[in-house]
């Protein structure tokens, strides 16, 4: 006999069993369906008992009684056996997620194994900063999509990704949320990495594939980005957005300039509006991480007036409102960073964050001032205006874009903070 001929002969036994024995009752016999590759059954609900048998990805069995999260089946034997409940879809789906999130690996070398167990089989290995489908999780473990198959991972290694998106089909430009996004020849995790993009880059979309994107990262060139780590734009006024925190503080973020208002340009071409985005889309990253509620006044290369940005200070009920801007001046030796405030009672905000910075970056420390601008003026919330150092000195417009300067600087800002709502 061949292979086809044995089984189709053991399930009419089995059917032929089934029908025999079965009460009438059975009609109500719940079902569970394999989630995991091969399924252990063990003689008892727990990994030290021994295995009667393997199971398969796909296939149904009778649920006879469930302890432990384990589940006791049926086998086409009749034999009964324990599989562990997170590698079926049962009537009770405890281990499943209602709703699967995206997560960002946090080191190299990461292992992908096939169950929830450091001894099961390695089936691949993600990087850091390798985006990932999160379906469920299981004792420490994080059960991913990779490859189109489901498969585990610690997850002690990955980092949540809390940015809500609105991609649709519509989706016609991207931001990049996130310094050293990779971008792949092919949309998968696996294929080869072209180039690497930053925070605030972005981007067309020439064409959807599956849960990728793929742009042209250079003339002429293109490559492919997962959708779940970037921000995806129907229209300019398309935000980046952040989950809310009932009770937390909220915090407005103020990206200085955007769109057709391109602030000051550095002595080597440095756009204000493009370093104030950039730092700007990361400081809201790491004050959503830290607890606060954020929102972006814009999260784009798009145009805002400042009406509108102190109207979402308003709205937002802001208890912390900062805006941040890049200097310059017709003197390239000018150097340094400086905070302002409008009200009074707003300078130790100020100050709170500008020690913060100064004690963060080097930087000089050109102090906290009053200053008459329009979107600290026409606040009716705590507001600060941050001038992080100036465009017009070749030096310090090179370091102030850098990464390092950035992260600092955003650290910096998210202490700065923190501190204030604790005083
Ligand atoms: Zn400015």
């Amino acid at each position: 006999m061949n292979k086809r001929a044995i089984i189709i002969t053991i399930s009419a036994l089995f059917i032929a069993i089934i029908v025999y024995y079965s009460p009438i009752t059975s009609a109500n016999t719940e079902k569970v369906t394999i989630i995991g590759e091969i399924v252990n059954v063990r003689e008892q609900p727990g990994t030290t008992y021994s295995i009667v048998t393997q199971i398969h990805k796909g296939e149904t069995y009778s649920l006879v009684d469930s302890e432990n999260g384990w589940y006791k089946i049926k086998l086409p034997s009749n034999q009964t056996g324990w599989i562990a409940g997170w590698l079926a879809e049962g009537p009770t789906k405890s281990e499943t997620l209602s709703e699967p999130f995206m997560a960002t690996v946090q080191t190299n070398s990461l292992n992908v194994r096939s169950q929830p167990d450091p001894t099961s089989e390695r089936i691949g290995v993600l990087n850091e900063g390798d985006q990932v489908k999160i379906t469920g999780e299981q004792n420490g473990w994080s059960q991913i999509e990779y490859e189109s198959e489901i498969a585990w991972v610690s997850s002690d290694y990955i980092s949540k990704v809390d940015a809500v998106t609105t991609a649709s089909s519509q989706t016609n430009q991207i931001s990049i949320l996130y310094d050293g996004t990779n971008i792949r020849k092919k949309p998968a995790l696996k294929s080869q990495i072209v180039t690497q993009v930053s925070s605030g880059e972005t981007f067309s979309v020439l064409e959807k594939n599956g849960d990728w994107y793929k742009i042209e990262y250079a003339s002429g060139k293109t490559g492919f980005v997962a959708s779940w780590i970037v921000a995806a734009t129907t229209s300019q006024t398309d935000k980046l957005q952040f989950k809310h925190k009932p009770g937390a503080k909220m915090v407005v973020i103020d990206p200085g300039h955007g769109g057709r208002d391109q602030g000051a340009t550095g002595s080597n071409g440095t756009l204000e509006k493009n370093l104030t985005l950039e730092i700007g889309n990361l400081l809201a990253h790491k004050l959503d991480k830290a607890g606060f509620n954020v929102v972006l006044t814009r999260s784009t290369d798009e145009y805002i007036s400042l009406e509108s940005r102190t109207e979402q200070a308003n709205v937002e009920q802001a208890d912390a409102f900062i805006s941040l801007h890049y200097d310059s001046i017709d003197n390239q030796q000018v150097e340094g960073h400086t905070s302002y405030y409008y009200n009074e009672q707003d300078r130790i905000l100020a100050e709170t964050i500008h020690n913060n910075i100064t004690e963060a970056v080097q930087l000089r420390d050109r102090g906290v001032r009053f200053g008459d601008y329009y979107v600290l003026r026409e606040n009716t919330r705590p507001s600060i205006l941050l001038e992080l150092g100036y465009l017009s000195n070749p030096q310090e417009e090179q370091t102030v874009k850098s990464k390092t300067f950035r992260e600092q600087t955003a650290n910096a800002i998210v202490d700065g903070i923190k501190e204030y709502f604790e005083n």
